[in-house]
């Protein structure tokens, strides 16, 4: 148990809109912490190093799992992407809510670790809208689109293994019901352990 922290695993298919729905909560000012993942891949040209990821090579990143720096990590199409441990755990002994926006099997390996984490799935309302989003940012070529789509359909197919699931077809409803989770789940009695010593003092 970490105390009152809370550790929210948030996962979707490239193109469900992570990443704007995370940025939207985070406008919010309600306490939560992102951990930047290390990644593989290369850069996009609007990322920057350390803000949107630690951009590494292959070796780095292995050196990186053997030492035990890693929390989880995967390889996602070519590249392998991965949770620092260090920061995750300094947050969590701080009580603080802490979100990782991870791909599945990262999911799954984080619930084996925190079997308290709360797990959203964010989907699109069909593949036919996540293909339109993928191939509208231009940020990947038709090949890496192709790649990312086959690797949706079976992400979507593992929805069930998460706690909740929010559909992203208005941005703001999908952000009210991410941000109702959070905030459902810091009440929850498992979580209150100050407010419970408090009030049977
Ligand atoms: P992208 O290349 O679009 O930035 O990320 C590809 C996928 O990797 C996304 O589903 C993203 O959520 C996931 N991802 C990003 N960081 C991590 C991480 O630290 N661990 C895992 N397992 N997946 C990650």
């Amino acid at each position: 148990m970490h105390n009152d922290g809370l550790l929210v695993v948030l996962s979707g298919p490239s193109g469900s809109g992570k990443d704007t729905v995370l940025a939207e909560l985070f406008k919010l000012d309600i306490g939560l912490v992102q951990s930047v993942s290390m990644t593989t891949r290369k850069p996009r040209d609007n990322e920057k190093d350390g803000v949107d990821y630690l951009f590494v090579d292959e070796d780095c990143f292995v050196s990186a799992i053997e030492e035990g720096k890693m929390l989880e990590y995967a390889k996602y199409g070519n590249n392998y992407y991965g949770t620092p441990k260090a920061p995750v755990d300094n947050w969590l002994n701080e009580n603080k809510v802490v979100v990782l926006k991870i791909e599945v099997q990262g999911a799954g390996n984080i619930r084996k670790l925190y079997p308290d984490a709360v797990s959203i799935f964010l989907t699109p309302p069909n593949k036919q809208v996540l293909e339109e989003r993928l191939r509208n940012r231009g940020s990947e070529d038709d090949e890496d689109v192709r790649r990312r789509l086959d690797i949706a359909c079976s992400e979507l197919e593992r929805i069930c293994e998460y706690d909740y699931v929010v559909v992203n077809d208005d941005l703001m409803d999908a952000v009210r019901d991410v941000k109702t989770i959070i905030f459902a789940e810091k009440l929850k009695v498992s979580r209150r352990n100050k407010i419970l010593s408090e009030v049977n003092k």
